[in-house]
């Protein structure tokens, strides 16, 4: 499919097929999402979370177990029911990692069901499944699919839900160290509180030196703060959408 072609899927994608979930509660969340996910992610990135009594998703994809990704390694299946076990909230991001929006149904299907038996064989609960695009990558096929799959699908487009969330595309904000400054961190908290909205932030590595798609322990720290100071509660998507979906 040419670039022309799939970005107009895309186009079609965010105007269809939504499932709109209302955010009118007290308070704005912040959502700490991790993809793939690095065993820094793992290990660092958990450390600070829970240091702050919160928690985060961490969306894996079989298939980069125990291996290398950009030199740098992935989680392993003891970090993934660890991350469970402690109450934090794993999601699928496929199996084999490949974008959705180039796959067949038939291809994307099989992916999600190898990913879903992954998790059934380490013990990973899978009746109420999350999902995240890997790369972003979606169209009107895929986004069908992971609708018809998941609770909620999450997609790369930045900037803070307010007054609704597509569960089938939930935007999220890049927390990369290479982009995230003090400036648009104190921007993005403030917009969530003063809105009451829902702030999505997803990382890869959390290490002292990250790769450009990750960040170190202390921004990741600094915006755990910052959404705590602001008001926010600071939820894993699941818990966020079940906050969402009880009435005051
Ligand atoms: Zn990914």
């Amino acid at each position: 499919m040419n670039t022309t072609l799939l970005k107009a899927q895309r186009w079609l994608a965010t105007r269809t097929m939504r499932c709109d979930l209302a955010l009118n509660r007290e308070a704005g969340v912040v959502s700490f999402s991790f993809d793939d996910a690095p065993h820094t992610a793992c290990d660092a990135g958990r450390t600070v979370l829970e240091k702050s009594g919160c928690h985060g998703t961490w969306y894996i994809a079989g298939g980069l177990t125990d291996q290398l990704e950009q030199g740098r390694m992935c989680h392993s299946v003891r970090d993934v029911q660890d991350l469970a076990h402690s109450g934090h909230h794993i999601g699928c991001h496929t199996y084999s990692h490949n974008p959705c929006d180039r796959l067949s149904q038939t291809d994307m299907a099989s992916e999600l069901a190898r990913n879903k038996a992954f998790f059934e064989g380490i013990g990973i609960p899978t009746a109420d499944l999350h999902f995240s695009f890997p790369l972003g990558a979606f169209h009107w096929a895929s986004k069908r699919l992971a609708a018809q799959t998941f609770h909620t699908s999450r997609i790369t487009g930045g900037g803070v839900q307010v007054g609704h969330a597509d569960l089938n595309a939930l935007r999220s904000e890049r927390l990369y160290q290479q982009v995230m400054t003090p400036e648009r961190l104190a921007q993005l908290t403030h917009h969530v509180a003063q809105t009451k909205g829902w702030l999505i932030f997803y990382t890869h590595d959390v290490e002292a030196s990250p790769s450009q798609w990750g960040c170190t322990p202390n921004l990741l720290d600094a915006a755990v703060k910052a959404a705590l100071d602001a008001g926010c509660k600071v939820l894993p998507v699941n818990q966020a959408v079940q906050y969402w979906s009880t009435r005051e």
